[in-house]
Formats: structure tokens, sequence, C-alpha cells
């Protein structure tokens, strides 16, 4: 049996120092915020190359906090168009939303399977105030088209960095420097959900800018609205980090680079190795520009492929069966969107398991099923 994703397995390289990490924060009494959280945000800084990170509740919520700062900030208003992939998680647009602003959702590259740069310019409007690009699987979304379009139009770059910790760009930022995904425009949200490259025990996420006050804006209105104690600036909410969650992962960050060059040498197997025309996999030809958080394949009859593999004792998932536009809360604001390469990608796409645990042998495994496999006609 080969699972999508075991997270117990996934965990259990760490499981004696991270036993001990949570004890440490359940005997030092700081059960809220404290050093183990200042001390994974300086980590977290550091390996990204962003003076601020900011650590939060989850993905969601660091996405949310950055419009709603944006907003406080008079720098975003309530009902500005925010351009986003169509195809992404739900909670790209979801944040959008919770802040009152406008998702445009613009068609993935057939190729890449993300925001499709040529395409930014015609949705652009006269409302169009900020972008989201979203590293989707791992895969650095960014050319010097974006970058372009971004700065005629004077855009503010919220990335959704929830899938890419640790992918590369080869293209820098906007500052000029930058390459880590993260980094490379006004803000960036991190999900350290378990499934997440860098996975939590729980939920817990990070925002990371080099803007001074955008930061402290974020923290602020992550902690009730509050600057200091007793003294609330914003009506703000609670999304802080947990630090039993800070203290886990400050012990799974070191490793974070080594599990995802394991992911991407799985990836490069695959590539090599598979010889089924009826089969293709999406990915780049240079491997440092994703972190492989999932490695997606693509035929012509997916479900049939997937049950194929699932009779051999193989696991797979989709990423995403449903994108936004279809679902039930976006119908009534999406549906006027013919987004026909999304709609195409959901009937396709299968992500084949390419955990970092998995021995060579396990994923010969299942190369050797997708060699076996035969179209049904
Ligand atoms: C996981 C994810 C999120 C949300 O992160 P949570 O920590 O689960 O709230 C947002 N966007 C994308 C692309 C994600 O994969």
């Amino acid at each position: 049996m080969i699972h999508f994703l075991n997270l117990q397995e996934l965990n259990r390289l760490y499981l004696d120092e991270i036993q001990d990490a949570v004890s440490q924060v359940i005997s030092s009494g700081y059960y809220i915020g404290g050093p183990v959280n200042e001390r994974f945000e300086t980590a977290l800084s550091s390996y990204l190359g962003v003076p601020h990170v900011v650590g939060v509740s989850n993905g969601l919520d660091a996405l949310t906090l950055i419009f709603l700062a944006y907003i406080e900030l008079g720098r975003l208003r309530p009902g500005d168009e925010v351009i986003v992939p169509a195809n992404t998680y739900v909670a790209s647009l979801l944040a959008v939303s919770r802040a009152g602003l406008v998702p445009v959702p613009v068609e993935p590259a057939r190729d890449t399977l993300n925001l499709d740069s040529t395409l930014i310019e015609d949705a652009v409007t006269g409302r169009t105030r900020a972008i989201m690009p979203v590293h989707l699987y791992g895969r650095t979304c960014w050319d010097a088209t974006l970058v372009d379009t971004v700065r005629r139009h004077n855009l503010l770059v919220v990335e959704d960095n929830a899938q890419g910790l640790g992918s590369i760009s080869t293209v820098p930022g906007l500052d000029g420097v930058s390459c880590h995904t993260g980094s490379l425009g006004d803000a960036a949200a991190l999900s350290f959900y378990p499934t997440k490259n860098l996975g939590a025990l729980g939920d817990a996420g990070a925002v990371a800018t080099r803007d001074a006050l955008l930061a402290s804006t974020v923290r602020a209105i992550a902690n009730y609205g509050s600057d200091r104690r007793y003294h609330n600036i914003f009506r703000g909410l609670n999304c802080r980090l947990d630090p039993i969650q800070a203290a886990v992962l400050s012990v799974k960050l070191p490793f974070l680079d080594r599990d995802n060059d394991r992911r991407r040498a799985i990836a490069a197997r695959y590539r090599d190795r598979l010889s089924n025309s009826d089969i293709s996999l999406a990915m780049p030809d240079d491997l440092s520009t994703t972190n492989f958080h999932q490695l997606v394949a693509l035929s012509p009859d997916r479900d049939a492929l997937r049950r194929h593999l699932d009779l051999r004792g193989i696991g797979t998932d989709i990423h995403y069966a449903v994108p936004p536009h279809r679902q039930p809360c976006y119908a009534a604001e999406l549906s006027r969107y013919s987004l026909p390469v999304t709609d195409y990608l959901a009937d396709h796409v299968v992500s084949l398991p390419i955990a970092p645990y998995l021995t060579d042998a396990e994923v010969d495994t299942v190369i050797d099923s997708l060699n076996n496999f035969i179209l049904p006609r």
C-alpha cells in the first residue's frame, strides 16, 4: 500500500525533537506568543530573506490579514478588484472576498497550470489595484511579463505562497534581487497546514513582507487590533500563531530544503522513467523553480487512471476537482466568467504520491503502474 500522503510517516523523522520542543512550551508558561514564536519568525525571516515575518493562525488568515491591513493603511479600498488565478484553492479567493475586495479570475497556461501572465493585461480595469500570484503545486508563478504588467498598472502584489515554500524564481522579485517565492511581491502569505511542505501539527500560517508598517499593522489586526496592551487602534481579529505549532515548525524548518530536494529527486525519477503516452507530467525544466508540493499528472481519462492505481494499492488525490468559480459560494459572482482551461484541468489532473519519505522502490512501483495503464476505449 502506497498512501498518497501519510502524515505520521511525514513527521516520524522529527518525533523526538518535536516532543521535546512541545514539552518546553508546556513548561515555559508562554501559551500565547512569547519567545518560541519570535524564534520561529526570525528563522523564517532569514530563510526567506524577508525582514518581517508575522506568525498567524493559518494561511487563509494570513492572506485575509494582508488585505485587511492594506485597507486600514488606505492602500486598498473595499470594492477594489484583485486579479487571482482561476486555477487555485478556493481559500485564495475567500481572503479577497472576506476583505470586501472583488476577485477577478484569470486562466492558467496549459503548460504551467499557473496564472497565464500574458492574460493579466486584459483583466486589468480601472478598479484593479492588486494581483495575487499563487505558486500552485509549489511551482513558481513569476515572470518578466507579470512584473512588467504589475509595474505599468502600479498593482500591489500579494503572493499566496501556501504551497510554494522553498521554491525559487529565476526572475527577481520587485526589489530586483529576491528569489524565494514569498519574497517576490509586496507581501506573502504562508500556510503550515499539516500537508504543506513545512507542515505543523495543526493550523498555522505566516505573513512575510519587507514593509515594516504593513507587518506591524498585520500583527495588530491579528491581536484584536491592539498595538499595545488594552489599546485598540483597529477593530481586529484573533489570528495569532499558537506557540506549540511555532515550536514544531522551528524543529522542522532546518530540514525543509532537504525534504524539498528529495521531492525533486522523486519527480525527476517519475519524469525519466514514465513511458506511457496517455499520461503527461506537468513540471518545469528547471526543477529548482518548484518545491513539488504536488506532482500533477494529466490523462484523457483521469478517473480510470485513479481506479487503476487504486486497485494496485496506490493512493492519489485531485487538486482541485471543483475550481473556485464552480463552487456554490461563488456561483452568483463568478459564473459569468468563461474559464475553459480551468474547467479542463479540474477534469483531467491527478496528483501522484511524492512525499519525501518515499523510497526509490516505492516510487518505481508507482511508475510501473503508471506505465501499465491502458486508456479505456
Ligand atoms: C493551503 C492553502 C491555503 C490556505 O491555508 P490554510 O492554512 O489551510 O488556511 C491558501 N491557498 C492555497 C493555495 C493553499 O494551498
